[in-house]
Order: C-alpha cells, then structure tokens, then sequence
C-alpha cells in the first residue's frame, strides 16, 4: 500500500497534503500513516492465520507511544529492550502479558521492572543472565517463563551490523549449549523454561536463513521435550525485510507458509517480533531545500534534515527514495544531485547521485521508508532539536512528538559548581 501518493500535484500523506504539515510543524518533520501501519499488521497477522501467532512488535523500531498504540489497539504486544521501552509500551496500553523482554544484557533492574509489570517471558541470553534472573525472581517469590535466546550460527546475509545469528555475533546462547542452559534454568529457583527464541538478524530480504534457524529451532525443541522440558512456546523474532528500492522480499504469506513447514508440527503457541515490516513503509522524513549548490560537474541539494535525524544511510549505507513534494512534470529533465545535510561530516549524505529535476531552494523532499529505525535513532548532535512526529490518520494529523525546542535542550545541562 502506498500512502504517500500524488494527488492535485503534490505529495499526500493519506489525505494531508505534506505541504500543509510543512507549514504547520516545519521541517525537518517525521509523518507516518496509520493506514499503512494497519495493513502492514494485517498482513502480517493474516497470513499466519492458521496458526497460534502473537506479533509482539519489535518497539525499538519506532517506539513512539502513538505508534505503539496504534499497533495496540489491534491486539499486538510488544517486544521490548529497556526498561523505557517497557515503560512505553504499558503507556501506550499493550497488556502486560503480550510483552517479551529481550535484550543481551538487561540489568537487575530491567528485570525487577518486568517482573513487577506481569509481562509474558524474558528471552535469556546467557548464563549469568540465567543466575541474576533468577536471583531477581526468586528474591521476589516470583516465578517468571523465559525463553532461552539460541544462536544458530547462521549467517543471515544482510548488513555487517544488523547480522545476530552467527556465532561470532553476541547474541543469544550457541545451539549447541543449549540443552545445557535449559537444564540449569530449570533446576534454578524463580525460573519455568517454557520457550525457545531465534532472533538472526534484520532486514533479511532471503527466507532461506529463516527456514534454517527455525528447523535447528524445531530439532532442538524434540531434543527438549524428549529430555522433559516442556516447551509450550517458540518466539521466532523479526527480522523480515522490506523493499527500500525495486528489489523483491519475501511476502508474509511466504514467510507463514515457511513457519508452517517448519514448526508448525509442534504444537506451540508462536511469537513474532516484526519491527521493519509493520513501520517501514508508513514513514517518511519531509525535509526543505536550504539551498541547491553547484560545485564543480556537482550538484548539492542542501536540506535541512541531517544525519542526525536519520542515520541509516550514514550507518549502514541505507538507500532510500527521494521524491519531490512538487509533483515532477511528466517531461521534466532529470539530472544528478547529492542530497546532503547540513552537519559538519561527509557522511551527513542521504543520497548520491540521485536523479532529480531542476528543484529549487525552498521546495520539499520526502525521504521514503523511514517508519523504521529513523526517529528512534536521532539525536542533537550539532545541537539540532530532537525531531518532530506528526502521525496522519486519513484527513487528519496529529503531533505526536513536538519538536525540541532550545531551551528545553539547555535545561538538560548544567554547569559544574565551581564554574561562575
Ligand atoms: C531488532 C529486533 C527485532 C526486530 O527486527 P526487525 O528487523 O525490525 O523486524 C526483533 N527481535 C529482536 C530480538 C530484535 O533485536
């Protein structure tokens, strides 16, 4: 589904035409759709519809407490990875039982807060996690399901930095040592081993590596149950990739066909952590041309949106479409510009080379599918405000983060006593 289509000439973001929320909240500005969200979920959910499937959503993709409950009012829990997100996602109405604790290495602390929340399970990762959990929980008389994070050793073949199964990766607990862990898990107190968890990686636009992980997930659960661990559930991650160009990616429908063939025998309730896939697609960053600048054969289109806004393409060398707010004319001339922000570093670039006609200062762009891993990741390096979230919902639009302003950047710091 395409949200953000031209209408009357210019770029919509449902029915809001992106210009009006220009100039209502300014720019740089995050928009994301509830109607694209929606049907992402639907899709998602729709497809593993013959099986016993919970999407806990992957919050650390877009944890915006608008988002979540928008994901929450059609019955997703949460994935979560800090005692903030865990926070969030109660704040935003997700059931405390639909919510897995992830992460490699969560403190005392994260895991007294989940405890005293009643969420669903935490995904261990490692032996010491397994004593101070259990120490945690045991302190409290409580007694919590966990699942054991298994590293398949698989290598997922996607970015260097978002690759989480392979063995040399700091994820999860080897397979091999596995039958091992559940073993002490269950002998130690406050603890009820019910599940195993896969997580390999992100933005895997192959379904091999999925089918490999989750049959080395299903060998190992016949190993478990047959040495009397009762495996009852299995979270199988996120992970599932989505097209940022023309090339092609799994459809849910061939993802859930995969989990049928090879878990679905087994008898047990399933988890998902989708994050990129139910956000990516509805969120774009709209952003204002400072200045267009030639230089040389170069042409550099100035905005004002900066990699501290969105780092993807920075980070992992992320390519995302640019598209002009101003409905192109169908014979314009195209020609190739850089389009880069305004912080002071080389790799402030969103787009090399990109063709794009003749636009000038003061016009638009969207960067496309920055739903995912692009507001959560900003910062104020340069001393630029946090940036604003506006979420559509048909003709209507919302703030839902309202942009930093400087002084609230100040109030965070403070000078040292001795210092007049
Ligand atoms: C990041 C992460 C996800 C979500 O990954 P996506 O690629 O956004 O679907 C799910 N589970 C775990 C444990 C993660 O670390």
């Amino acid at each position: 589904m395409n949200a953000f289509p031209y209408k009357n000439g210019e770029l919509y973001a449902e029915d809001v035409a992106l210009s009006a929320i220009a100039a209502d909240v300014g720019t740089p500005v995050y928009v994301y759709s509830v109607a694209v969200m929606t049907d992402a979920y639907r899709l998602f959910v729709d497809a593993l519809s013959g099986q016993r499937a919970q999407v806990c959503y992957a919050m650390k993709a877009n944890s915006n407490v608008a988002v979540i409950r928008t994901f929450a009012a059609l019955g997703a829990g949460a994935d979560v990875v800090s005692d903030g997100e865990l926070a969030r996602a109660l704040m935003a109405g997700i059931p405390a039982n639909r919510i897995v604790y992830s992460g490699v290495g969560k403190t005392r602390e994260d895991m007294a807060a989940g405890i005293d929340a009643g969420i669903l399970q935490f995904n261990v990762e490692s032996l010491p996690e397994l004593t101070a959990l259990s120490e945690v929980a045991a302190a409290k008389n409580a007694d919590v399901e966990i699942a054991i994070r298994i590293n398949p050793d698989i290598d997922a073949a996607t970015h260097e930095k978002i690759a989480t199964g392979r063995k040399t990766d700091k994820f999860g607990i080897n397979i091999e040592h596995a039958p091992q862990a559940f073993a002490q898990a269950t002998a130690l107190p406050g603890l009820t081993p019910v599940s195993v968890a896969v997580h390999i990686g992100s933005q895997l636009t192959d379904i091999a590596p999925f089918r490999t992980a989750f049959t080395h997930v299903a060998e190992l659960t016949r190993q478990l149950r047959a040495g009397g661990i009762a495996i009852s559930r299995l979270d199988l991650g996120g992970g599932l990739g989505i097209a940022y160009g023309d090339e092609t990616v799994p459809t849910s429908a061939e993802y859930s066909a995969m989990v049928a063939e090879t878990v679905g025998d087994l008898d047990c309730d399933l988890i998902f952590e989708p994050g990129r896939f139910l956000t990516g697609h509805a969120g774009i960053l709209l952003t204002r041309i400072i200045f267009v600048k030639h230089s040389g054969e170069r042409r550099f289109v100035i905005v004002d949106g900066a990699m501290n806004d969105l780092i993807r393409p920075a980070l992992y060398g992320a390519v995302h479409a640019i598209q002009s707010v101003r409905e192109p004319a169908s014979d314009a001339a195209l020609g190739e510009a850089d389009i880069v922000g305004p912080v002071c570093e080389s790799g402030d670039t969103f787009a090399t080379a990109c063709a794009l006609t003749n636009i000038p200062a003061g016009e638009f762009l969207v960067i496309r599918d920055t739903g995912a891993y692009g507001a959560v990741m900003a910062s104020g390096y340069n001393s630029r405000p946090l940036v604003p979230e506006v979420l559509v919902n048909g003709a209507d639009y919302a703030v839902v983060r309202p942009r930093e302003t400087l002084q609230q950047q100040l109030d965070r710091e403070r000078f040292a006593d001795w210092q007049d």
